[in-house]
């Protein structure tokens, strides 16, 4: 798109259909660890949650209505990993559903003997790659008081879309392992063996013990924690949170 066009188009939007003071107020009161930014960043967050509210399509599932206070809700949170890297990193997808509660899905799973089992998984959210991100809202309306374990189902989810736009995990094998994005990338990959090591052997970790399931959920889960708990994250995991401060450009522990 031409620039010109879309800095109009991003003004006109700002100016046309800005969040109102009092839903931002109360989102920031429902949310600590969003109104815990400076005053600056807040301003950028909630510039970029309007864009976000302009840009995509929200549906609610069986009848559920999404209020706008569940609208700015999801968009603030969505916007915190992508508030320094830009809004175009949300530019592959359109639809945002939101189901009343978690979604059951039926899996399967094949064991070595070639029998297949099946199991249900409880989903309070999930990105596909171009497609729309599911979220559950009862974990959503939950995320003020989940913060202090690090829960936050919208950073995950949102962490997943932004992994998923640039191939970013998903290029472990590929990526040459001496340029920049090798060092870091190698680097994480290193933290996710000693955590997943730390899983197995049964240890208490402030990270949910799921972040040891693969490289793009460790990234997943230690960005929530990243972006809702820094100080318990950076003490317990400090070089996964350098590189996360690298890549996301914040320092959310410091508050700037
Ligand atoms: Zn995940």
């Amino acid at each position: 798109m031409n620039a010109w066009w879309r800095r109009w188009r991003t003004a006109r939007t700002l100016e046309r259909r800005p969040i109102p003071e009092p839903l931002w107020q109360l989102t920031l009161a429902r949310y600590p660890f969003l109104a815990a930014r400076s005053a600056p960043k807040l301003a950028q967050l909630r510039e970029m949650a309007t864009l976000f509210l302009a840009q995509k399509e929200f549906t609610g599932v069986r009848g559920l209505e999404v209020s706008d206070e569940m609208a700015v809700a999801i968009a603030a949170q969505a916007c915190l990993p992508a508030l320094e890297l830009g809004l175009e990193w949300f530019d592959g997808f359109v639809g945002i559903v939101v189901h009343e509660d978690v979604v059951v899905a039926r899996r399967e799973v094949e064991d070595d003997d070639g029998i297949v089992h099946e199991y249900d998984e409880e989903l309070s959210g999930e990105a596909m790659s171009g497609g729309p991100v599911m979220l559950a809202w009862r974990d959503v309306d939950d995320a003020g008081e989940s913060a202090a374990a690090g829960y936050n189902v919208v950073v995950h989810e949102f962490a997943h879309v932004i992994d998923m736009r640039r191939g970013i995990t998903a290029g472990i094998d590929t990526v040459d392992p001496e340029s920049e994005r090798g060092l870091w990338l190698h680097a994480l990959a290193d933290e996710y063996e000693v955590f997943a090591a730390r899983v197995d052997a049964d240890e208490e970790t402030f990270l949910d013990p799921y972040a040891a399931e693969a490289l793009e959920e460790f990234f997943a889960v230690s960005a929530e924690a990243f972006f809702v708990a820094p100080d318990d994250f950076e003490r317990e995991e400090p070089q996964t949170y350098r590189l996360l401060r690298e890549f996301f450009k914040q320092d959310p522990a410091r508050q700037t």
